[in-house]
């Protein structure tokens, strides 16, 4: 076996064994880049999911009682597992993604550096002592593992958004059921590996593929799972919200988003441009902080139209796998319709395009980096989440009407703006409802800060000293009879 082989698993781990669905059924996994189906793996059921619950609710009731040391070690040994296989990884995710392969290397380098951040953290899960109000008692507050945690997890980050929940969950001393996106299955597959290496005991760690809706109805429904943690739409978000309501179970919830970047008159053009580039175009403009709307103010709005279309008509387009590339495919047929339905949308109600505008002429899902002016409210891309690489620009005359319009959405996931008046840069900030912020910076997202959105972007927070609360019960204790 190759190494990649070796991380490269086409059945699902349950309780440390590797297993085909129970009637053998399986997906197949394609390649973006050009429609080859490049492998199968299980299409589990409610059987596989229930057996992976009990495999990680048995081990839980040992890996609980292993000391905060112990989980960090192994966090640190996964961690090592990761940049160790960093290669074989990034082809694996850019093989079934799309992604270029410097990307696909730097979504691995997030996964291992919040891995570490876990490690680290998983040493510092402090309780309280709280001053006590009668004589003779002592007030403790400790915190334990939520328990046996269900990961749901989409195609666009198919590694990094599973460090963010494995990560912290290990750490807290929870056990962990995973189910990939069906798209990019192999890179959730991958982590079972990656746990086996890491030397995890048999069922820490249990990944299972297959019909999400029967996987995710077992997931919540099952009182053994105590938490769930999803990222992806808000659609399905809020389906598992109501479906866990039933057990009352914990949830975190990263959902969609509606990101605005603002840029105002005084910004520095050279650095709102670099900002734009990566806020948008990264992963095809297929990640839930990407830029949506561009808010350019009336003074600057021209130049800044006319830089964005030639930095955008600069992107190279092609192959993953291939050298120097800077976008790869769209993951499916349906996004390039989308993104079609949005753009034809934008056009029949005034949007002109100045760059791009059309599938691309490598064919398949390559669709061409593209720029839309003269955007408005009217338009379904001032409400849908884009996740495509489009462009549309707003115009705005003044601060009041760009936090009016960046606010005027159901989401509140990542927004940006680009200023040089420090009084603007914290009214702005202070006004703004979102999560996340980016000022005069387009790329945010860092294993030592708390990620997660407000409104219908989400519930909790991944990441920084926060992200392990999600996996933490308090429980406090009265020590009574102590005069
Ligand atoms: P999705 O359709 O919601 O799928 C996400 C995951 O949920 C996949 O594993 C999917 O499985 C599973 N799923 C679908 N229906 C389900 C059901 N009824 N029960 C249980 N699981 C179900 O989202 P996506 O298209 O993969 O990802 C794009 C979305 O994710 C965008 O909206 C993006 O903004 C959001 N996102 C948010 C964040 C964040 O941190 N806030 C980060 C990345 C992405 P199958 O693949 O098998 O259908």
């Amino acid at each position: 076996m190759t190494e990649t082989d070796l991380l490269r698993r086409n059945v699902n781990l349950i309780g440390g064994q590797w297993v085909a669905a129970d009637d053998g059924a399986t997906l197949d996994v394609t390649n973006p880049a050009d429609g080859a189906v490049i492998g199968t793996v299980p299409k589990s059921g409610t059987a596989e999911t229930r057996r992976a619950i009990e495999a990680a609710a048995s081990a839980f009731e040992t890996f609980r009682k292993t000391t905060a040391a112990e989980r960090a070690d192994m966090l640190f040994a996964l961690y090592e597992a990761i940049r160790t296989n960093v290669d074989d990884l990034a082809f694996i995710l850019t093989s079934e993604q799309g992604k270029p392969l410097a990307e696909a290397k730097g979504e691995l380098g997030l996964s291992a550096a919040y891995v570490r951040w876990f490690a680290e953290e998983a040493r510092r899960a402090y309780g309280d002592l709280i001053p006590s109000p009668f004589k003779g008692r002592k007030l403790m507050v400790t915190r334990e593992p939520v328990g046996v945690t269900a990961a749901i997890t989409p195609w666009n980050f198919p590694s990094s958004m599973l460090s963010r929940k494995v990560g912290p969950a290990i750490a807290a001393g929870c056990t962990v059921v995973i189910k990939p996106a069906s798209q990019t299955p192999f890179s959730g597959l991958a982590w079972g590996a990656l746990a086996e290496l890491a030397g995890f005991p048999p069922g820490v760690i249990n990944v299972v593929t297959g019909s999400a809706s029967v996987i995710g109805a077992e997931l919540t429904a099952n009182p053994l799972v105590r938490k769930i943690t999803f990222t992806g739409s808000t659609e399905v978000g809020k389906i598992l919200i109501r479906q866990a309501a039933d057990t009352v179970k914990r949830v975190s919830m990263e959902l969609g988003g509606n990101a605005p970047f603002i840029v105002f008159d005084d910004a520095d053009i050279d650095r709102a441009i670099e900002g734009a580039m990566i806020a948008k175009y990264r992963n095809a403009g297929q990640t839930c902080v990407c830029t949506n709307r561009f808010l350019v103010q009336d003074g600057i709005h021209d130049a800044f139209v006319d830089r964005l279309a030639r930095a955008t008509g600069e992107l190279r387009v092609g192959r993953g796998t291939d050298e120097g590339v800077q976008q790869g495919p769209l993951i499916d047929e349906a996004a390039v319709a989308k993104v079609e339905e949005l753009i034809a949308d934008a056009a029949g109600k005034g949007g002109r395009i100045v760059e791009g505008g059309a599938r691309h002429a490598l064919g398949g899902t390559y669709f061409q980096p593209t720029v839309i002016a003269e955007a408005t409210t009217a338009m379904e891309i001032a409400q849908e989440e884009i996740f495509g690489p489009v462009s549309p620009v707003f115009r705005f005359n003044d601060e009041a009407e760009a936090i009016a319009l960046a606010n005027d959405t159901p989401f509140g996931l990542a927004c940006y703006f680009y200023t040089s008046d420090l009084g603007r840069a914290f009214r702005v900030s202070d006004e703004l409802r979102y999560g996340l912020v980016g000022v005069n910076d387009g790329f945010i997202t860092t294993e030592v800060a708390p990620f997660g959105g407000v409104k219908e972007s989400g519930i909790g927070s991944e990441g920084g000293p926060y992200g392990i609360d999600e996996y933490l019960d308090l429980k406090y204790i009265s020590l009574g009879g102590l005069d």
